[in-house]
């Protein structure tokens, strides 16, 4: 059996016809960028996130150099994230000429750690955490960090928090008093991302960036622009951030199906659940649930041996899966020169070496789960026999 890692043709058969609908209106309109498409994306994606108002921008990674750049965040500057997840979370610091402060994982979540982070800035010098201006807590994998804590730390120090929620629309974070909030609900800015295999996937790049601040709003859309208010007068330096017309129509198709989709994730993760505990295979640990609510955009095993081994054994199969993400960023190449060691986070270094991420898309068939739940027991199981 063929099994892709993500089936972006089947999502597309069931919808064709509409988006071909969406998409014509936008040719006979001719108002390829920004406009009434993209407006009624950010009053949609604004109530979805449950936010106040959304700005569309050009990317995920755009979304997060915007607000960052809109903060006035610059050199000098330090701004504490984590070093697992994708690069462009840590690269919009450097490319605001300020200076990433990586914190390591919590083991179970993926997500920062609150504990270290508390750690982190208790051993910060009064200097350096007058220097301290953000926090970017990253939802990785669809699920929410600890908000609850990392927001109330943010707050006792000043410091904004610009949620990195790529990976995490409609996602829910439970707060102690009860509460769930939805991700890019909680700091002062939230980033999401449309990259194709992202829950909200358009057909290119996109993004956007919500708030609940009416000044960062009207800051933001500022800067999406160049900077330009009115048009041609500058009073910052922004730069071309939109989004295009055909983008948004083709989101707001996809849009009226996220919750539908983001349920049959679910329901996958809950088939895979099942399956592994059924086969009690030992050296699998399927992703632990906290509270709010997961919208699995990947459905991360941790191996404990052999995880190069099996990823290719089930590539051999005709299995696709990932490794996100191999190289945890305090110790890329690039950033070599902020002199992190691996033992600095080592809850990070040793996700990479174990994680691996198994197909979860909506349109995956209960017959499949089941082919790589008994593909990968077999593999483990004659391991064991050998
Ligand atoms: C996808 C992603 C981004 C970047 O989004 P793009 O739209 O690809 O620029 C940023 N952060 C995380 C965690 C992501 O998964």
């Amino acid at each position: 059996m063929n099994i892709p890692f993500l089936d972006l043709k089947a999502q597309y058969e069931a919808i064709k016809e509409e988006i071909m609908a969406a998409t014509i209106e936008v040719y006979q309109s001719q108002k390829f960028i920004l406009g009434p498409k993209v407006e009624e994306l950010e009053r949609k994606v604004a109530t979805y996130t449950q936010v106040k108002h959304a700005v569309g921008v050009s990317s995920g990674t755009d979304a997060l150099l915007i607000s960052l750049m809109s903060t006035g965040i610059g050199p000098g500057d330090l701004v504490i994230t984590s070093p697992y997840t994708f690069f462009s979370t840590a690269g919009s610091i450097v490319r605001v000429g300020a200076i990433p402060v990586f914190v390591d994982i919590d083991y179970i979540t993926y997500n920062i750690d609150p504990e270290k982070l508390e750690k982190k800035i208790s051993s910060m010098n009064a200097r350096g955490r007058s220097r301290l201006k953000a926090i970017i807590p990253v939802h990785l994998f669809g699920q929410c960090a600890d908000m609850d804590n990392i927001t109330a730390i943010a707050k006792s120090l000043g410091v904004l928090i610009i949620e990195d929620a790529a990976q995490a629309i409609g996602a829910e974070c439970k707060y102690s008093d009860g509460s769930l909030k939805r991700a890019g609900s909680m700091g002062n800015y939230g980033c999401f991302s449309f990259f194709p295999s992202k829950n909200l996937g358009s057909f290119g790049d996109g993004g956007m960036v919500t708030t609940n601040d009416e000044g960062i709003f009207q800051r933001l859309k500022i800067m999406r622009v160049h900077g330009s208010q009115p048009k041609y007068y500058h009073k910052v330096v922004g730069g071309n951030f939109r989004l295009d017309a055909l983008q948004a129509a083709i989101l707001l198709v996809k849009l009226n199906y996220l919750e539908q989709w983001t349920e049959k994730r679910r329901q996958n993760a809950r088939i895979y659940r099942e399956l592994f505990a059924e086969k009690t295979i030992e050296e699998i640990e399927v992703p632990a649930e906290n509270e709010g609510r997961h919208i699995y955009n990947q459905f991360v095993l941790k191996v404990d041996n052999d995880r190069d081994e099996l990823k290719r054994y089930l590539t051999n199969q005709g299995i696709g899966c990932e490794i996100y993400y191999p190289v945890p960023l305090h110790i890329q190449e690039c950033f070599q020169y902020l002199g992190y060691r691996p033992e600095d986070c080592p809850v990070s270094i040793e996700a990479a070496a174990k994680t691996l991420s198994l197909p979860i898309y909506a349109e995956l068939r209960y017959e499949q789960i089941e082919y790589i739940v008994d593909k990968i027991g077999s593999f483990l199981g004659n391991k064991r026999a050998s």
